[in-house]
């Protein structure tokens, strides 16, 4: 069976062969050479190392050694919405030219952590010990949620666990189309499944590897008819000559596909990034147009558009998708309160609160 990822080899680190994750896998891949290590520290710093080209389409099995769930850090001086990530992989296959994953992770390597006897039972014990917090948690910080989902079946098993849960949700963030597997699964409404969305002329240049927009919605309208809950982010917004177009006729994709009751957020943000992180994008995407946008240092020291232009963007979005949807959601990824303000005019006082106004979409 052909997959979305087709390793050329998979490394297996001794003390999670005989998890269930780990034996899915190898059974997925009859034909691939397999390799077992005794430490994966020892493959990470290899692959670091030498060229990246001989450690493409490499999977690595590996055990999580730290917490599997961890607060999102956010950034500094603005507003962050206090999600929680669940570091179940680090690496994706669709090689976004904007990808943040490049300057986090030094080597191409996919490593799934297949010790998730461990993650279920620390999540038990995180929401069990907090009865009185609400999580709002996602799979899709390191890697994309559910590119590869085909092989892992990781969506079907979140989907089951957090069923019952009480106080928490889980959402699985792609742009993939990955999701056959979830229709007809007791959901239960604790499941949301949400899409990374942009214009098209952004996403067929920029994100070439991923299915279109279209591609996306039809994913996206099959779990609306298996009754889950859909989140949509923009983000990055990327300006180019014509972004009005570009981006409203995506918003009206959405509406047309989705019904607007069935969406609990949207998400905006704009193209940011490490000022160091320039160059990397420029050594693996050459054909990348992003950086020859004008970009200037914010609080936080990431790079963005100059302000005007992201409220621009912002303001306009925010009333194409209330002309469909008054009651919609629509929140800023890492903006400040002036941002917020000249965008929607108001601002949460808080992180706290906008996690309220989020937590209240879903609980
Ligand atoms: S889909 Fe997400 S994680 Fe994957 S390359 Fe694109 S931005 Fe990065």
């Amino acid at each position: 069976m052909a997959f979305n990822y087709n390793p050329v080899k998979i490394y297996v680190e001794e003390g999670i062969r005989h998890t269930v994750l780990c034996q899915r896998v190898l059974s997925r891949f009859p034909g691939v050479a397999v390799e077992i290590i005794t430490d994966a520290t020892t493959i990470l710093e290899r692959a670091t190392c030498e060229e990246k080209a001989l450690w493409q389409n490499t999977l690595l099995l590996a055990a999580q050694r730290g917490p599997f769930l961890r607060l999102c850090p956010g950034t500094m001086n603005h507003i962050c919405c206090l999600y929680h990530n669940l570091d179940v992989a680090a690496g994706c296959n669709l090689g976004c030219s904007y990808c943040i994953l490049q300057g986090y992770l030094d080597n191409p390597l996919v490593t799934v952590y297949c010790n998730t006897a461990d993650m279920y039972a620390e999540l038990e014990d995180k929401l069990y010990s907090h009865v009185g917090q609400f999580y709002r948690i996602g799979t899709g910080e390191l890697s994309d949620s559910l590119t590869f989902d085909d092989f892992l079946g990781l969506g079907e098993e979140l989907v089951r666990f957090f069923a019952d849960k009480t106080n928490a949700i889980i959402e699985l963030k792609t742009k993939s189309v990955n999701v056959t597997g979830l229709a007809g699964l007791p959901h239960n409404g604790r499941t949301v499944v949400s899409w990374s969305m942009n214009a098209h002329e952004i996403s067929s240049r920029e994100e070439a590897l991923a299915p279109g927009i279209d591609e996306r919605l039809r994913a996206a309208r099959e779990m609306q008819s298996a009754g889950y809950k859909l989140g949509f982010h923009f983000d990055p917004m990327i300006y180019f000559p014509g972004w009005e177009d570009g981006y409203r006729e995506t918003v009206d994709k959405i509406f047309k596909y989705i019904h607007p009751e069935n969406i609990v957020w949207i998400s905006l943000g704009s193209l940011r990034y490490p000022a160091a992180f320039d160059q990397v994008i420029r050594e693996n995407h050459p054909e990348s147009e992003i950086v020859l946008g004008e970009l200037l240092p914010g609080r936080d020291k990431k790079l963005r558009y100059f302000r005007p232009l992201r409220t621009q963007m912002f303001r306009q979005m925010n009333a194409w998708i209330k002309n469909y949807s008054p009651d919609a959601l629509v929140y800023l990824c890492m903006e400040s309160k002036t941002v917020w303000e000249q965008t929607f005019n108001m601002t949460p006082t808080n992180s706290a609160e906008l996690k309220k106004m989020l937590d209240a979409r879903v609980k």
